[in-house]
């Protein structure tokens, strides 16, 4: 089908198109980026290409304009920050949801914040059901890590054990993320190291 007898994609321009005015107006300055539609609202309901500077959004025929918006304006936000749910990304679509109510549009401003908190929360979930265990688990080993190391490996791990979950991490990405985890880590480490030691005292 020709681009312009889409009416999904129609749709997804224009309303990016306001949200660029109204909401980025410094961003993609030489218009560099383009919207398509995402054919699979099934993996996820939209997706930021930074490589190629394009921006997918499911095709959601039964929402209304500001629920694509906010898709719209979640994508924008990590083509400005960076491709993952980071703080800096959260900050970004807090500023964007303090302007929309500013412009008196209650429904966007409280689908970006719910938007972000539901984000935050699979953060603290991965963190508690995953990645904190993983770290426990390599702080634990007969060989001690620095963070840096135990880091790399539990990423190792995740690409392997879980790939879908390894989507976009690296160091950088999960520091920024969890800046608690190395204290974790260390302390978890000192504790087992210590508990060794107990033990090799009873031994004596
Ligand atoms: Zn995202």
């Amino acid at each position: 089908m020709d681009d312009d007898e889409d009416p999904a994609l129609r749709r997804i321009r224009s309303i990016a198109e306001t949200l660029r005015g109204v909401y980025f107006p410094k961003w993609d300055p030489r218009r560099e980026w383009s919207f398509y539609v995402w054919p699979d609202n099934q993996f996820c309901a939209s997706l930021c290409d930074r490589r190629t500077k394009n921006i997918h959004i499911g095709d959601y025929p039964a929402e209304n304009d500001e629920f694509i918006a906010a898709l719209i304006c979640h994508e924008i936000c990590h083509a400005i920050v960076d491709g993952n749910h980071t703080p800096r990304w959260a900050r970004r679509m807090e500023k964007t949801a303090d302007r929309a109510e500013r412009l008196q549009n209650a429904e966007l401003a409280g689908l970006l914040r719910g938007d972000v908190a539901l984000e935050m929360s699979y953060l603290s979930l991965l963190w508690h059901r995953y990645f904190r265990p993983t770290l426990h688990e390599i702080a634990g080993r007969p060989e001690p890590a620095d963070f840096d190391v135990a880091l790399s490996e539990m990423l190792r791990l995740v690409r392997r054990n879980e790939p879908l979950l390894y989507f976009g991490w690296n160091t950088k990405t999960f520091n920024e993320c969890y800046p608690q985890a190395r204290a974790e880590f260390l302390a978890a480490r000192a504790g087992i190291v210590g508990h060794r030691g107990e033990e090799a005292t009873d031994f004596l």
